[in-house]
């Protein structure tokens, strides 16, 4: 019979595992009865909410039989089962899950502990197997299939019998060779212990099939004829879910392998949230941090929710009800006896005791997030890396209803250090007489730090915070406030540091060349109403904004896709300082050369552009204005 390929992406994955020198590879059984698990999670799925008769629940079980005779070791589930197609198609391919778009990112040559670190699924099989057989029988079938392959080579399928549903794996074990040995898998004792390190969680029993050496009738065990060897059967797995055990009785690392197998992940989640409640909502809640964003974390793909069980069966994988947005990165379960096992999808969203269980939940995660703020700031900045974004967004979404929830959270690029501040320290450092939370936006913050327009803020000793992301001014003006604080960009019109006599008098010098200012805004077809500045101390000029919109918010909305966002403009001012050398060339040049004066305003506009990362719009005349001058 030929045999079919895999496809070549598991072609990879199962060259990786079979060469390997893999110091986990006992993981393979805890990938096989976690399959297991699951197909009998979906067997006892269906039999709440089909019209199912004859299936026994208290029937379900994984059953393994060593064998050392034969040197096999063989995993038997009497779950869901798989059709051939369903054969074909999951393990002639390898699951979309994490592992080789994880491995494509990296491309690490020593990828063998990354294998170990994580779930790779029913492949696992093959790091301790030569040959591995599968007979299936999906429920309510009466065909059985066997699928069988040796390794990279292909897989054939073929009819098969098989008695009841569900799935019997049969793993041919690899010969000893001189530095390795397969021996271990099929010894009861070791069996058992891998059992309860890694699936003792699993609802249902986890037998062995033992050989016992039992004395015969009648015998009094003098010779060895005196006994026989009978099966017994022995449950190695307590069946307590992790998520109902007692906290004290857990270690990091139990959680962290229990995260880590169950949500795919390779690397140890950055903090651990494990509640038990009782009164208005009883629940055990068992919720993760991860420490890194998934790949798809920030796409349209990604899907938020935790899964959801009813008195600790799986009603749902993930209930997305259960999360606001702006915590869609945490994965974890929620296991209440509260929820009815059948209760459908469309009662869930409007049951009362979920909405509880989701409020408390977003309470107890903010909480966890501060304490990992204020105890461990290292960690919280690497969390601040993958998901920073995601807090800020939710400060700005659905017009700033979790802004209370979120604005602890935050962290922002200051004047102040090369790290980062909370909103609290920053009102902590506020000085005397300083009663707004200043900020520049822009792309970087070595750029931010040397921008003209922060000059006299600056210069005055106030921090500054440095939105460089591109939802951070969203963010800030979402929040308009904190503890009372007003945020202030100082790219805004007043900026509110003068005195009464320095606003008098710049009304004067603003009145006095009030021909010359509108003869320059005309120059620059009123891209930008020229003023004179009252922000800046050294520089020549700068480009500010009047009204609601900033120019970096500008700059923001229209990189969005569509044309909607080009729409948005903000009315800008050009200013220019009237310490600077160039302002006595400009009144001069009003009364002597007005060609020259409209040159020049052409160039400072564009200066001013530059420096605020904008395009100059037409770098041609910019170029040949400039090469003019310098050829006079
Ligand atoms: P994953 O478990 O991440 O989906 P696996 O490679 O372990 O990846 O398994 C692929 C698929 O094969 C599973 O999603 C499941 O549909 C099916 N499968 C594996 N083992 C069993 C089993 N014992 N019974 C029924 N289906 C199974």
């Amino acid at each position: 019979m030929a045999k079919k390929q895999f496809k070549a992406e598991s072609k990879r994955l199962l060259d990786l595992m079979i060469h390997s020198i893999y110091t986990h590879r006992e993981i393979f059984l805890r990938e096989l009865i976690s399959n297991a698990s699951d197909a009998l999670d979906k067997l006892y799925y269906r039999s709440l909410s089909d019209d199912c008769t004859g299936i026994d629940r208290r029937e379900f079980t994984v059953t393994l039989t060593p064998d050392a005779a034969a040197r096999t070791l063989t995993i038997e589930d009497n779950g869901i089962g798989m059709t051939k197609a369903e054969l074909e198609e999951n393990l002639g391919v390898i699951a979309k899950s994490g592992s080789l778009a994880f491995k494509k990112e990296t491309e690490q040559p020593e990828d063998i502990d990354i294998i170990g670190q994580f779930g790779v699924g029913f492949y696992a099989a093959f790091m301790v197997s030569d040959r591995v057989t599968v007979l299936s029988r999906a429920f309510g079938s009466d065909e059985a299939y066997c699928w069988e392959s040796e390794g990279a080579d292909g897989y054939t399928v073929k009819e098969a019998q098989k008695d009841t549903h569900g799935t019997t794996i049969v793993l041919h074990l690899k010969d000893n060779t001189d530095d390795e040995s397969y021996d271990e898998f099929l010894q009861p004792h070791r069996l058992k212990a891998l059992v309860k390190r890694y699936s003792d969680y699993i609802r249902y029993p986890i037998r062995m099939a033992m050989p016992q050496s039992r004395l015969k009738d009648g015998c009094d065990g003098d010779s060895p004829e005196d006994y026989e060897t009978v099966s017994e059967t022995e449950t190695l797995n307590s069946m307590v879910p992790l998520w109902r055990k007692n906290k004290n009785e857990l270690t990091a690392e139990e959680y962290h392998a229990f995260y880590q197998e169950k949500f795919r992940d390779y690397e140890a989640p950055a903090r651990v949230i494990h509640s038990a409640t009782e009164g208005a909502a009883t629940y055990n809640a068992l919720l993760f941090v991860p420490s890194h964003a998934p790949y798809d974390f920030y796409t349209r793909e990604y899907e938020k929710g935790l899964q959801l069980y009813a008195s600790g069966v799986l009603i749902m994988d993930k209930c997305a009800d259960l999360l606001p947005d702006c915590f869609s990165f945490v994965k974890g379960l929620v296991d209440s006896q509260d929820l009815s096992l059948n209760i459908s999808r469309e009662m869930l969203q409007h049951d009362r005791q979920l909405k509880v269980i989701a409020s408390r939940l977003e309470k107890k995660i903010k909480s966890e997030l501060f304490a990992m703020l204020q105890n461990d700031r290292e960690t919280y900045e690497t969390f601040w890396k993958s998901f920073g974004m995601q807090l800020k967004y939710g400060v700005y979404a659905e017009f700033g209803k979790n802004k209370e929830l979120l604005q602890d959270l935050l962290l922002f690029a200051t004047s102040e250090n090369d790290t980062t501040t909370t909103l609290s320290e920053y009102v902590g450092r506020m000085k005397d007489g300083q009663d707004v939370i200043y900020y520049i936006a822009g792309r970087d913050r070595d750029q931010l730090a040397r921008m003209p327009q922060a000059e006299l803020v600056r210069d005055r000793g106030y921090e500054l915070l440095y939105l460089t992301e591109d939802v951070d001014e969203f963010c800030v003006r979402s929040l308009t406030e904190y503890q009372g604080k007003s945020f202030k960009n100082v790219s805004d019109g007043d900026l509110g540091l003068e005195t009464e006599e320095e606003k008098e008098n710049a009304r004067k010098q603003e009145e006095e060349n009030k021909d010359l200012l509108t003869f320059m805004t005309e120059a620059i077809d009123r891209k930008a109403t020229v003023k004179l500045s009252n922000r800046l101390k050294s520089h020549p000029v700068c480009l500010s904004s009047e009204g609601g919109l900033s120019i970096e918010m500008e700059k923001v909305l229209a990189a969005m896709p569509g044309e909607q966002g080009q729409r948005f403009k903000a009315s800008r001012v050009l200013e220019i300082n009237e310490q600077h050398a160039i302002w006595a060339t400009l009144q001069t040049l009003f009364d002597t050369d007005r060609d020259k004066l409209k040159a020049y305003t052409a160039l400072l506009y564009d200066q001013a552009l530059m420096i605020e990362g904008l395009p100059v719009e037409d770098p041609i005349a910019f170029a040949q204005t400039l090469c003019a001058l310098m050829c006079e």
